[in-house]
């Protein structure tokens, strides 16, 4: 599968994300699958990466040409493929394009917005392909509090948390996008309005 990893940009968070998503990377290749990913050099996309080329997978790189012009963020130099779009927008577009599954490792707002975005279009049934989230180190119990208390309160339906998968452990997080449920809700069942 072509996975596409989401994650944080910033290098300097506790080096121990770092290493567990660099396993993740290796154990991916390990797996069978390619890396997607949005072409950082640093931070948990940089680690993811690194790991997939330690294990000699494929990576697919996708990063706005004004990272570069502009000195943004650190770019992979090692990605076999690295495409170069005008906007975040594109971005985002040819990354979706390009997976079969996509997971959320931790990360800050860009993070925030990727997961977001796709799990939206989940909801509105414009595509149905498998999202996990890694929540290592407890760091995304706090939003599963947050989707959780929305649910309480009717702003989105129970069955949404079908939408996606939230685990701290990685042999079951790939079995998940690897054999995901089938989802055969349709978008008037998952969404009031
Ligand atoms: P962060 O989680 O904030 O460290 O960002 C992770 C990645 O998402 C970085 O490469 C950001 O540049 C990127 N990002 C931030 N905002 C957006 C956006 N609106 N659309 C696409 N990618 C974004």
């Amino acid at each position: 599968m072509r996975v596409c990893v989401y994650g944080a940009a910033s290098p300097t968070i506790d080096p121990e994300y770092m290493e567990l998503v660099e396993q993740m990377g290796r154990e991916m290749v390990r797996r069978g699958h390619s890396l997607v990913f949005g072409g950082g050099g640093n931070g948990l996309m940089g680690a993811a990466a690194r790991g997939v080329r330690a294990e000699g997978g494929y990576i697919f790189g996708v990063i706005p040409k004004f990272f570069d012009e502009e000195n943004v963020e650190a770019i992979c130099d090692f990605c076999d493929e690295l495409i170069m779009p005008d906007t975040m927008r594109e971005r985002k577009q040819i990354m979706e394009d390009n997976a079969d599954a996509f997971i959320v490792v931790p990360g800050g707002i860009g993070t925030f917005e990727e997961f977001f975005e796709i799990l939206t279009l989940k909801q509105l049934c414009r595509h149905n392909k498998p999202i996990a989230v890694y929540n290592l180190k407890g760091y995304y119990d706090d939003l599963n509090h947050v989707m959780e208390l929305s649910m309480k309160k009717n702003f989105i339906r129970e069955n949404c948390k079908e939408l996606y998968f939230t685990t701290d452990d990685l042999n079951e997080m790939f079995d998940y996008i690897e054999n995901p449920a089938e989802q055969i809700h349709t978008v008037k069942e998952l969404k009031d309005g």
